[in-house]
């Protein structure tokens, strides 16, 4: 198994994508540390399913993550960061409070932001270290009743160019990956009709799954990527093609 003695972390691991993304890590051998902010059942149960470790921690703030690496770190140096944790605050920008914008960025990006650098000076220090973003199309080509969540996740897709162009020389690869509509919780609050007129512009007319974004996740933190960084992988069941 490509990732056996490996230690990742997954924020937001116990449900939706990030649970696809904790089971494929730990099926390629890694030990996971499973993230939450309050879902502990979830967490728990997918944590004691692959063997690893469910961690409660805010990624939206700095103590938060340095907990949660403190955590990842008991069971040795962190290898692998995959930046899951996510949320949506939808809404008409006319609408839009200024908490739900502030709450999605620093949930979102801050998240991102704030783990990445909780982990980067031991990845520097050890010349090792594979940070995988999670971002979104709507980040890539918008979303009307999306301009929070939009701009959090573009904000991450910079990031995770600047952050790969920062730390390349140093053997650290940074890549993002961002799915399309994907049947998770965070969907399944969505009017039916919103479901269905997505569909109409998916190229294969279904919406995907969490197992199907969850390999290239694995793909990318493995060997066989060691000179994939900076890099942005869709997938979306053809919609932005
Ligand atoms: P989800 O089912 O709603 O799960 C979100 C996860 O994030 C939960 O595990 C939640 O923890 C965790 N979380 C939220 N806020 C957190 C915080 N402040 N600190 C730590 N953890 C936090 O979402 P999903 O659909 O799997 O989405 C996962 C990622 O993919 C997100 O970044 C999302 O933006 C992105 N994405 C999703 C879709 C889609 O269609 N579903 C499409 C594109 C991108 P608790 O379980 O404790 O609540």
């Amino acid at each position: 198994m490509e990732l056996q003695g490996k230690i990742a972390i997954v924020t937001g691991g116990g449900r939706g994508i990030g649970a696809a993304i904790a089971r494929e890590l730990a099926a390629g051998g890694a030990r996971v540390v499973v993230n939450y902010r309050s879902r502990s059942d979830a967490a728990e149960a997918v944590a004691a399913e692959i063997g690893g470790v469910a961690v409660q921690a805010d990624v939206s703030t700095t103590e938060g993550c340095e907990k949660l690496v403190a955590a990842a770190e008991e069971l040795g140096p962190i290898d692998i960061l995959v930046n899951n944790a996510g949320i949506t605050k939808d809404g008409l920008l006319m609408q839009m409070s200024d908490e739900a914008f502030d709450d999605v960025l620093a949930v979102n990006a801050g998240g991102c932001f704030r783990m990445s650098r909780a982990v980067i000076s031991n990845f520097v220090r050890r010349r090792a270290g594979v940070i995988i973003n999670l971002t979104s199309i709507s980040g890539i080509r918008g979303n009307s009743g999306q301009v929070n969540y939009s701009a959090s996740k573009a904000a991450i897709i910079g990031m995770t160019r600047s952050l790969a162009r920062e730390v390349a020389k140093r053997k650290i690869r940074v890549n993002a990956v961002a799915p399309g509509f994907i049947e998770t919780d965070m969907t399944a609050v969505l009017p039916d009709i919103v479901k269905t007129e997505a569909k109409k512009i998916i190229p294969m007319r279904r919406l995907g799954t969490p197992e199907e974004i969850a390999p290239l996740v694995r793909f990318l933190a493995g060997p066989g990527a060691t000179y994939i960084t900076g890099q942005l992988f869709v997938v979306d069941g053809g919609m932005t093609c």
